[in-house]
């Protein structure tokens, strides 16, 4: 069955909002970080779900998840910042400006992680907007405007689906009551995730959901070989890709595995191996940019003894050009049954996002704040779906990435150079400064 609340995700507008300007400040007003308090702080992070084998489980508001967003606002909270929770669960921290009435600049990620997640992805956003917010305490640095650090709830999807789910919420794009009715793969209801996550955060304040940003930020590992690959320390991301999801259904007949002879099988797996096989030639890309998995599959009904009768399969398509997956998405819907040799097939899109341009102004500031510092660095895209995504139609948005060793994420082995994290959270807190003073 679809799920109405992962429907059409098609971003409404996936214009940029108006550009904002974005003044240089002078280098002596732009103070260092502190980049081993920042290693000390992934380290401690990196504790909270720590798993034997390495890297972190922390799914959303699950009591791990639940202890590193209380360890956070510790954090926070030592520094005099504030904490407050939005009503599906996103954090902010916040340091207050001269004009506490101005908007924020915000800056943030995630610390929930897939269950066999690393120890950098979504927190090192995370830390990089707080390092960023300290280093302006150190230094008793005042700026007009609020500098926030978001933890948005809900990043990884794989406890509650879909995933940037607190994030779509605050943007308006999907319902709060959707969302707070959800049920994980454990049949806990992420409402009650919120109360629990409430309930250990009593100092927490409330914010009302879609508050305006002055800006949002989002520092994220790679999670792709390129720049290291490149030999860059900065990512200045420009797109996210789009992505295209359509529901496969392959129907046969369920036998007796023993009493069914071959000639008279209508056996839908192994018509669904002809569908994958025809699929997978018809988009066939030669320059290497369009990704094409089947990532889910089932069979039923998945017995030994019995002919398959009917298989499941989610195509992803993702791709930085919307034509693109118009063209591909339709090329799918329209051909996948002829590949089946003796079944029906059926081929339903179940989501459809926009590919999204970030703000030129935001890339601008993060391009001279890294030349400004002697970072190597180059354009590149997001093939990944982050949160920061929901929000380029609203307000000023950029991402910029970092590499990882080897480009590996959503595994254990997850890996990043002290000195590319301070490299990467020290352009961040150059960027929030300069929009902070204005
Ligand atoms: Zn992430």
């Amino acid at each position: 069955m679809r799920d109405p609340d992962a429907l059409p995700d098609a971003l409404p507008d996936a214009r940029p909002a108006a550009e904002i300007e974005i003044p240089e400040l002078p280098a002596d007003a732009l103070p260092e970080i502190d980049a081993a308090r920042l290693w000390d702080r992934h380290m401690a992070m990196a504790k909270i779900g720590a798993r034997p084998v390495g890297g972190v489980h922390r799914l959303a508001l699950d009591a791990d998840d639940i202890a590193a967003h209380r360890q956070l606002a510790d954090w926070a909270l030592a520094r005099g910042f504030s904490v407050a929770l939005d009503p599906v669960g996103n954090m902010f921290l916040r340091r207050e400006g001269a004009d506490p009435g101005a908007a924020p600049v915000v800056s943030g990620s995630h610390c929930d992680s897939q269950p066999t997640g690393g120890r950098f992805d979504g927190i090192y956003g995370v830390l990089c907007a707080l390092e960023a917010m300290e280093t302006a305490e150190d230094r008793g640095i005042v700026t007009r405007r609020p500098l926030e650090c978001v933890i948005w709830v809900n990043e990884e999807g794989s406890r509650f689906r879909p995933g940037c789910m607190g994030s779509e919420v605050y943007a308006g794009l999907l319902g709060l009551n959707a969302a707070l009715a959800k049920v994980g793969d454990d049949g806990g209801i992420l409402g009650d995730g919120v109360a629990d996550l409430r309930a250990a955060l009593p100092e927490a304040g409330a914010r009302a959901l879609g508050t305006p940003f002055h800006a949002l930020l989002e520092a994220h590992i790679e999670q792709g070989p390129l720049l290291e690959a490149g030999g860059e320390l900065i990512g200045v991301v420009d797109r996210v890709q789009g992505h295209r999801r359509l529901a496969i259904s392959v129907i046969g007949r369920e036998d007796h595995s023993g009493g069914a002879p071959l000639s008279l099988r209508k056996d839908a797996f192994v018509d669904a191996i002809e569908v994958c096989r025809g699929l997978a030639d018809l988009c066939r890309d030669p320059s290497d940019v369009l990704r094409f998995t089947f990532g889910r599959f089932t069979v039923t009904p998945n017995a030994v003894s019995v002919v398959p009768g009917r298989v499941d399969m989610i195509l992803d398509l993702r791709h930085p050009s919307q034509d693109e997956l118009t063209r591909l998405g339709d090329l799918v819907a329209a051909e996948a049954a002829g590949f089946a040799k003796l079944c029906d097939v059926g081929v339903e899109d179940t989501s459809w996002h926009a590919p999204v341009r970030f703000s030129a102004s935001v890339q601008a500031a993060y391009g001279r704040a890294a030349d400004r510092r002697g970072y190597a660095r180059r354009g590149i895209d997001s093939g990944g779906g982050h949160d920061a995504r929901w929000f380029p139609g609203r307000w000023p948005t950029g991402m910029l990435f970092i590499p990882c060793e080897a480009g590996i994420s959503h595994n254990p082995a997850e890996n990043v150079d002290p000195a590319h994290a301070a490299a990467g959270a020290q352009v961040m807190a150059d960027v929030m400064l300069e929009l902070a003073m204005t």
